[in-house]
């Protein structure tokens, strides 16, 4: 067996341990959180073993390393995209992605609508939203998507799951909570506002550096990188 196994399976290990954990001490049952591993960093080989591993809930950047990764890799694989989808990247990206977390604007929306149709796919879409405010991060601003949520129930060849967010980046997780907390509460409204015609379970928030003080402002999916291939080599 060698190095690559034993660490990546040690990092497994503890990582899921501090889900579980998160879960206990929020008062979620342990299998509430789904563990995405993004692999953006890491080679093919790191990643069949993390497959091997039983970590099949990959998540990719890029949609080109996606497919990539996609086309060499085997087994029973539930790809998720997470980053920037270029709108002329969907025909390609839906047949192999199972989630899409990075929809950010009704018009994307209504390609990958329309493209789904064509495809007579019906992709898991999480609707990024910047909750945070900063003028890097891509994604919806909260008030304007709330005002046209009605438009939300109007696409017949998606699965609209939830929203994403990505905090910033800081020392220190406590510092963040506020991040995680206002996008759970946002889904509240949405659901609400939609007489609960849209449904929105699942909350994908949380990075290797957050993700435990996210699990515990009620994240369903955690998308966890560094913390699982740190001293792979
Ligand atoms: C890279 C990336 C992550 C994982 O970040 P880590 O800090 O390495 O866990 C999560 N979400 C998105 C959108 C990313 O691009």
């Amino acid at each position: 067996m060698s190095n690559v196994t034993e660490v990546l399976r040690a990092n497994l290990t503890a990582v899921t341990r501090r889900i579980h954990a998160a879960c206990i001490r929020s008062g979620r049952p342990v299998d509430s959180v789904r563990l995405v591993a993004v692999t953006k960093m890491a080679n093919v080989v790191w990643i069949r073993e993390l497959v091997a591993l039983g970590q099949t809930d990959l998540a990719e950047n890029r949609p080109q390393q996606l497919l990539d990764r996609a086309a060499q890799l085997e087994g029973s694989i539930v790809w998720h995209q997470i980053g920037t989808l270029q709108r002329n990247k969907i025909r390609k990206v839906l047949p192999v992605a199972d989630w899409i977390h990075s929809v950010d604007s009704l018009a994307l929306l209504s390609d990958i609508d329309r493209i789904a149709g064509e495809l007579n796919l019906r992709p898991n879409l999480l609707l990024q939203v910047n909750v945070s405010g900063e003028a890097s991060k891509q994604g919806f601003e909260p008030e304007l998507l709330f005002e046209q949520s009605d438009r939300l129930t109007a696409f017949a060849h998606v699965s609209i799951r939830g929203l994403m967010t990505m905090a910033p980046l800081v020392d220190d997780p406590e510092s963040v909570r506020h991040v995680f907390r206002a996008l759970r509460e946002f889904r509240d409204r949405l659901v609400e506002r939609s007489h609960r015609r849209l449904e929105l379970d699942e909350l994908s928030m949380g990075m290797s550096g957050d993700y435990e003080v996210a699990i515990e402002e009620g994240a369903t999916m955690v998308r966890i990188g560094s913390a699982i291939f740190e001293g792979v080599n």
